[in-house]
């Protein structure tokens, strides 16, 4: 059972803040409406490798769902990649985001690290409550910058210390 590695947009690979030299600006159609996105293209191999030196899988947790297979993966040179599916908003219960029902839905009994700029403590509160899950991480990625390899950093040491690591 690899464990997972979710992967939202923006917030994350979209930064909100000022775009740095490291970002490119990309147009994405979906639906009629056009969005602007900020995407660095490094991320991609940077996830990439995360993935294959823990043994875990990349898969999106985002609101651009499907789309993000279609307008991001190809921009970041990474696979498409699985997508955990987003129901309605459907309110919450304490103060957790709408989003962590669905991913605790989504992962059932698998190991996760989750990079998201709107998890906090309600989210991690809400999982161990409801899912009786012990074995995930909350990576906060303040929106303005974005993923940075401090977080990806993060990522990999609770992989590997947890002893999920199936690679060196
Ligand atoms: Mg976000």
């Amino acid at each position: 059972m690899k464990p997972l590695v979710l992967l939202d947009v923006d917030g994350v690979l979209n930064p909100t803040g000022p775009a740095t030299p490291d970002f490119r600006r990309y147009r994405c159609t979906i639906d009629g409406t056009v969005y602007t996105v900020h995407l660095n293209p490094r991320h991609g191999p940077r996830l990439m490798e995360l993935a294959l030196r823990t043994g875990s899988e990349l898969a999106w947790a985002t609101t651009w769902e499907r789309h993000a297979n279609d307008w991001i993966a190809p921009r970041l040179g990474l696979p498409l990649l699985p997508v955990v599916p987003l129901g309605p908003d459907r309110g919450s219960e304490h103060g957790e985001m709408f989003k962590t029902r669905y991913v605790a839905e989504y992962v059932g009994r698998r190991p996760f690290v989750w990079f998201d700029d709107q998890v906090y403590k309600e989210d991690e509160e809400y999982l161990r409550a409801h899912q009786g899950l012990d074995d995930f991480l909350l990576v906060h990625v303040p929106p303005g910058r974005g993923l940075t390899s401090e977080h990806l950093a993060l990522a990999r040491e609770w992989l590997t210390l947890t002893g999920f690591s199936q690679g060196s």
